[in-house]
């Protein structure tokens, strides 16, 4: 039994390319858990370094410092880019208290408000966001724009209402879902106006709306899919039933979704239906169990957070170039990885032949490939 757990392990790393068992060349993203905010710390290996939201103010800096620890695990002193999605509070809010502690160098933004946005005190918001700013860098990003991020390519696909006119390269194609029905979701207000992104890193690909409403995702994803497919979705606005319409989710068709849900905030029971329908999603991950979801919520080891109060536990996520990725519950290090490789994977059947002293490892496949012939592994 030893030999044979010993040989399928050894088995199992025939099928892993070089670049998963080495850790020096990934992408690095934390989903900090802001309880129904937003903010995402990256790292490239180029050490050029992101942030984006920064979650809500107050709650003796609560957010502050879970941030500030997701950048310490990182050894990130001092942020390259401070990226804005928005303008509400969750989003906004608290860049200034985050900015008192780790700086950043240049931030990201759409500009100014548009005509009449002043809902919810944005203009507040923006205020002091603009006053802490002062004298740095401050660039205006609109559809259509490339952020230069060292080691990262992030395209800037929707921002100020507006979306991108014409199909990234490969992308372009009828949206099957373009038809999909448009539900009744409320004032087109300041989530709108996101800056929605898609983060591509070798050949992994994510997409990162923030809180984009249906609206929008409608102009973008019909009648052609303008994006394409994605490995990795952040389900937009925390899980909210005014976002994250199948046209955009399913046309996406992510292998994964991370939903950046409080336990009160988001996570409404709709989308759930629409993540779990959506073709070739392999895992959801939560921030948070969802009190409105009930049992549609994902199994506790993809939930950051499973009780309230809760210790602000994070989701991690590291990329490969190749395209495979890791993700990681902070609360118990429950992982799935490496995800595009073993996610084609059903199961691993060894079998040892005593008298020529060789080892079969037969992978059953959900896609036959070259990955998935019978192989000869030797103990
Ligand atoms: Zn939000």
């Amino acid at each position: 039994m030893k030999l044979i757990l010993k040989t399928w392990f050894a088995c199992l790393l025939t099928f892993l390319p070089p670049a998963v068992l080495s850790a020096a060349d990934t992408l690095e993203i934390t989903v900090v858990d802001t309880e129904g905010g937003k903010a995402m710390v990256m790292l490239t290996p180029d050490g050029e370094s992101m942030l984006v939201d920064a979650g809500f103010p107050g709650s003796n800096d609560r957010d502050t410092k879970r941030i500030v620890a997701a950048a310490a695990e990182l050894q990130i002193k001092q942020f390259d880019y401070i990226l804005v999605t928005h303008y509400d509070g969750d989003h906004v809010a608290n860049i200034a208290s985050v900015d008192t502690r780790i700086p950043a160098k240049v931030f990201l933004d759409r500009g100014p408000l548009q005509p009449g946005g002043n809902q919810g005190g944005i203009q507040r918001n923006m205020k002091s966001y603009l006053e802490r700013i002062g004298g740095r860098k401050r660039v205006t990003l609109k559809a259509g724009d490339e952020i230069p991020c060292k080691g990262l390519k992030v395209t800037v696909l929707t921002a100020s209402g507006e979306v991108i006119k014409k199909p990234l390269p490969g992308a372009g194609k009828p949206n099957q879902f373009a038809d999909s029905p448009q539900p009744d979701i409320g004032p087109q207000d300041e989530n709108a106006n996101c800056i929605g992104l898609l983060y591509e890193f070798g050949k992994f690909r994510m997409a990162d709306f923030a809180d984009l409403l249906q609206t929008q995702e409608f102009a973008l994803m019909t009648p052609d899919n303008l994006v394409g497919t994605v490995d990795l979705f952040m389900v937009s606005h925390h899980g909210s039933f005014r976002s994250n319409n199948q046209v955009l989710v399913h046309a996406l068709h992510p292998k994964v979704a991370i939903m950046n849900n409080g336990a009160r905030k988001g996570g409404d029971p709709v989308t759930f239906d629409t993540l779990k329908a959506s073709p070739g999603l392999l895992d959801l991950w939560q921030l948070h169990t969802s009190l409105s979801a009930k049992d549609k919520n994902a199994p506790a080891d993809f939930i950051a957070n499973t009780q309230e109060p809760c210790e602000g536990k994070a989701i991690k996520v590291s990329v490969q170039r190749n395209g495979t990725f890791t993700v990681t519950n902070m609360r118990n290090q429950f992982s799935n990885a490496p995800r595009s490789v073993k996610s084609n994977v059903l199961s691993l059947s060894v079998r040892w032949e005593e008298d020529s002293a060789r080892v079969h490892c037969l992978l059953r496949c959900r896609q036959p490939g070259p990955s998935c012939l019978l192989s000869l592994c030797r103990s």
